[in-house]
């Protein structure tokens, strides 16, 4: 017993002996390798052009000076400004882009013969409370598709004014990025570039464009508006001063819309008056060009959506007939 137990002490230390044995060989083998490497690597000529050798020049474009920017060249944004995933539901179309290279989105819900459009973020991130409501109105009706009556389509364009969101949320987020008033831009009958400002919101400079129809929001809007033939409209803005119809003077149809929106969700109708003379808006040239109604609608305050008053809102409009 004991000599056996003797044996197999012996080939433990022999088996441990083989294996520092192994890690040695291991290790020298690791750092033989890693030096070669190193000399190797020195070893290596700089790469330079031998005499009598050609060398492959790259596409000439690499050299062209690019100290001059082209004046002409927007460099594109391809985001929006506050990301909107509509999961598991329709993707927008693009209308159009933005200045900064911001695509604009339509959502399409229902497929019915009688169409109407709402529009929000008109004056971007001032009254971003409106984008925020199309938002959550495009989460509702893709999660509730019965609120959309069989005979209605329904287009949503969430965010009119991408660069003035994405810019500020305050009185600096009016604006595009030219500084036009977009809800001043449209080629209206009484379009102006600028405006007595008496009752009017004065807190930055704001013009109504270069000409009418000048800004590339305002002609995606238009160009999509001429696309379909859109029976009724609401042009979300904020806030407080109730619901305006649209035309110049107050055209019927867009009067009864006014009041019906505003008997659902208590919005004024008539909207209060604060003197301020509206040139070049969107309502009006909807209504000049072809829309059965058109409204400014405007939320409570700059800050919350009033989901459940534009909710009713949404039956109230799709109940209208133009
Ligand atoms: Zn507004």
């Amino acid at each position: 017993m004991g000599r056996r137990r003797k044996s197999s002490h012996a080939w433990v230390y022999v088996i441990w002996g083989f294996n520092g044995v192994a890690l040695l060989a291991i290790l020298v083998i690791a750092v033989l390798y890693t030096t070669s490497l190193r000399a190797s690597a020195a070893d290596e000529p700089i790469n330079t052009a031998q005499p009598g050798s050609t060398q492959k020049i790259p596409p000439t474009s690499y050299f062209l000076p690019t100290l001059t920017p082209n004046p002409f060249y927007t460099p594109p944004v391809f985001e929006t400004s506050t990301p909107f995933v509509l999961t598991n539901g329709p993707l927008p179309a693009v209308i159009g882009f933005s200045l900064a290279g911001r695509p604009i989105d339509a959502y399409t819900f229902g497929a019915g013969e009688k169409e109407y459009l709402i529009v929000a973020g008109i004056h971007g991130g001032y009254e971003g409370n409106t984008i925020a409501l199309a938002n959550e109105l495009i989460t509702y009706i893709n999660e509730n598709p019965g609120a959309i009556p069989t005979d209605v389509t329904l287009y949503i364009i969430r965010n009119m004014n991408p660069d003035g969101e994405a810019r500020d949320s305050g009185v600096d987020g009016r604006v595009n990025n030219n500084g036009v008033d977009l809800n001043r831009n449209f080629p209206t009958d009484n379009w102006t570039a600028d405006w007595d400002r008496d009752g009017c919101w004065i807190y930055r400079p704001t013009t109504g464009g270069a000409y009418a129809g000048s800004e590339p929001e305002t002609r995606s809007v238009m160009s999509f508006i001429r696309s379909h033939k859109i029976d009724a409209m609401i042009s979300y803005h904020s806030a407080a001063l109730g619901v305006f119809p649209g035309g110049v003077p107050w055209e019927e149809s867009s009067k009864r819309l006014a009041k019906a929106l505003g008997k659902a969700t208590g919005y004024p109708y008539p909207p209060l008056d604060t003197g301020c003379e509206y040139t070049g808006t969107l309502a009006d040239w909807a209504v000049e060009n072809g829309v059965g109604a058109a409204v400014d609608m405007e939320l409570n305050n700059h800050k919350g959506t009033d989901f459940e008053k534009n909710l009713k809102a949404l039956k109230a409009f799709f109940n209208f007939q133009p």
